[in-house]
């Protein structure tokens, strides 16, 4: 981690009792400080707190500076935001957003509302606000249009923070002055990120989030240990706490002790004296002992992190997850804007190619400007490819802006979720007229681009070989694989456990696929997070992947990890691991060569699970 992370939180532990919170690393590194809670969901019921009627006029001239000073902010971060990065993604999205948040704190209805609720209930302005705001987004919610219910969400967040501010306890306050802190949240939404000052927060803890969440991608952005899903954050920590973000292990220490302070400070310092090495030798190539090159790419959300990625060491982007372009914005992006998006990261990765991963929505993402389906399963109901098929106006207008940055440089195309044959024949011919609608326009694109699958489900395992003969490459999504072979939802924390990447069923779907790639002469990639946990990169090498995609950030480390292999050696381990029949044999087998092959590094290496399921 930078300098920037480091604290001055002294060498004194809190007294309080100790605890040690359970989450996921979604951004490496270290950072220890006090910790500061924004949007707390557990307190969010202000106390019904009487007034007198002399104390009307009062209150509601409190409402009035609350919203009027909120609105100012608003209106000041979006200046200051399109002055000062004009070109950073989603601008324009964010700029929006701004604006119509800075709309509803001078909304004349809510004003209206919250101080009737004053002076007919005799009762202060945070919770007749409070009672305002649910009932406007309420009405909201019961609309027949799935633009305006998601209106609700807009209004409950700026309700909250007028709550907030006229409670005391707003962030900028909070925040104020040269003092660092590490950030906790119940949850952070896209407008909670904009209003941070990163250079003031040293690390993020929060209750809700995965992987993918926008907390994890703000994070790994602002260079910030952070930690997402903990169970019981609310409950255990409060303002004020000394506390360890531990970004290695997925682990948070509230009130850590002496020694403890000691072994995360040396910690923190030998990590960032790793890290900076490793970023040194990022831009050498991923190259074994023996001299056998593997490539080594980025997976990104939005274009401009093409740049960042290559910076890192990537040679390319294995993963655009396009749909972050859909659903961190009010309105579906046109044909146009989206071209531009995927011609940016198609400039800023070259010569390396762009894997543009067609819309992955569905589940918990949103597509913008439309509701979440009521689906009793939605993990197993229309995302990604089948959402396309059902959408094809959507699915057209993704594919005709994909085709037209692929004009710029070195593109790909890859269909997410593919389940069988005939779906990938049916992808494929939407493609085809795709391709023929833009020969007839006279439209230029690549007319060699590679069409990749996805192979994140077991029937796509299954019928690899035929897959194989229908495309130029296959990706491992392993995230959904691992979910989906195992039947363990990735973001349910009760069944985290049960999660294991090196499980001999993953293993032996893995070895299906990489056969069948190889049989039919494609290179097969893994793009999931596996790629990104030293043990399972090992096995996945020894397996004979021949591409990684995974978060830039930890590009350094899986380059570093596979400069020090040997493929003669890695053949022996191959038939050790298939040999396995169990997740904790296999995690054996694989600690024992990387502890032979790199001494030293390991405490930095996040184990995979050794337990058997
Ligand atoms: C995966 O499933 O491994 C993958 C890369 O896709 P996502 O995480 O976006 O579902
Ligand atoms: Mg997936």
């Amino acid at each position: 981690m930078a300098q920037a992370n480091k604290t001055t939180h002294g060498a004194q532990a809190h007294a309080g009792p100790r605890r040690l919170l359970n989450g996921i690393a979604v951004s490496y590194g270290i950072a220890i400080g006090r910790a500061y809670f924004i949007n707390r969901r557990a307190e969010k019921t202000s106390a019904n707190m009487g007034i007198a009627l002399a104390d009307v006029q009062l209150e509601e001239n409190r409402l009035d500076q609350a919203s009027s000073a909120l609105a100012a902010e608003f209106e000041s971060a979006r200046a200051q935001l399109l002055s000062s990065q004009p070109d950073a993604p989603y601008v324009r999205e964010q700029a929006e957003l701004l604006n119509a948040y800075s709309m509803i704190c001078r909304d004349p209805k809510m004003l209206a509302a919250s101080k009737t609720i004053i002076r007919e209930k005799l009762i202060s302005a945070e919770y007749a606000c409070e009672q305002a705001v649910l009932a406007i987004a309420g009405t909201f919610e019961k609309i027949d249009s799935p633009y305006l219910r998601e209106r609700a969400v807009d209004v409950r967040a700026v309700g909250e923070r007028i709550v907030s501010i006229l409670r005391g306890e707003h962030l900028q306050r909070q925040l104020s002055g040269t003092e660092k802190y590490i950030l906790f949240a119940h949850d952070l939404t896209p407008a909670d990120t904009l209003a941070l000052s990163p250079e003031k927060i040293l690390g993020l803890a929060t209750e809700m989030g995965g992987r993918t969440s926008h907390t994890g991608i703000l994070a790994r952005s602002m260079h910030r240990p952070c930690v997402v899903g903990i169970t019981d954050l609310e409950k255990d920590a409060a303002d004020g706490q000394l506390v360890v973000i531990d970004g290695i292990r997925g682990q948070v220490v509230i009130n850590p002790d002496e020694n403890e302070l000691h072994h995360y400070t040396a910690l923190q310092n030998r990590f960032e004296e790793y890290e900076g090495r490793l970023r040194k030798e990022a831009l050498l190539p991923a190259e074994t002992e023996d001299g056998i090159r593997v490539a080594v790419y980025g997976n990104i959300e939005n274009g401009a992190e093409a740049g960042l990625s290559a910076a890192l060491g990537a040679e390319g982007i294995g993963l655009f997850r396009t749909e972050f372009g859909y659903i961190t914005r009010r309105n579906q992006p046109t044909e146009d804007e989206l071209y531009e998006e995927y011609a940016k990261a198609v400039k800023l990765a070259a010569p390396g190619r762009v894997v543009l991963r067609t819309l992955d929505v569905g589940a918990d993402k949103t597509l913008a400007g439309t509701l979440r389906l009521e689906e009793d399963n939605p993990v197993l109901g229309l995302r990604a490819i089948r959402y396309c098929m059902r959408h094809q106006d959507i699915f057209r207008r993704q594919l005709r802006a994909i085709l037209r940055a692929s004009a710029h440089g070195r593109a790909a195309v890859m269909f997410p979720m593919i389940s069988g044959l005939h779906e990938l024949k049916q992808a494929k011919s939407i493609l085809g007229e795709v391709r023929q609608e833009l020969d007839n326009e006279g439209i230029a694109y690549d007319k060699d681009i590679p069409l990749g699958a996805m192979i994140e489900l077991p029937s796509a395992v299954f019928m690899a070989q035929a897959l194989a003969r229908e495309v130029n490459f296959f990706s491992i999504g392993t995230n959904d694989l691992i979910q989906y072979i195992l039947g363990i939802d990735r973001g349910n924390k009760y069944v985290a456990y049960l999660y294991q990447p090196l499980h001999p069923a993953v293993i032996q779907a893995i070895r299906l696929v990489v056969d069948a790639a190889h049989e039919a002469g494609i290179t097969v990639c893994v793009c999931g997070e596996m790629a990104a946990d030293p043990y399972c990169l090992t096995a996945l090498l020894a397996m004979g992947i021949d591409e990684f995609s995974l978060n830039p950030q930890s590009i350094p480390m899986v380059k570093y990890i596979i400069r020090h292999m040997d493929t003669e050696e890695l053949r022996e381990l191959q038939r050790r691991v298939y040999n396995s029949n169990s997740t904790r044999t296999t995690s054996k087998l694989i600690k024992q060569y990387l502890y032979e092959r790199i001494p030293g590094e390991l405490s930095f290496i996040d184990p995979a699970s050794d337990t058997d399921v």
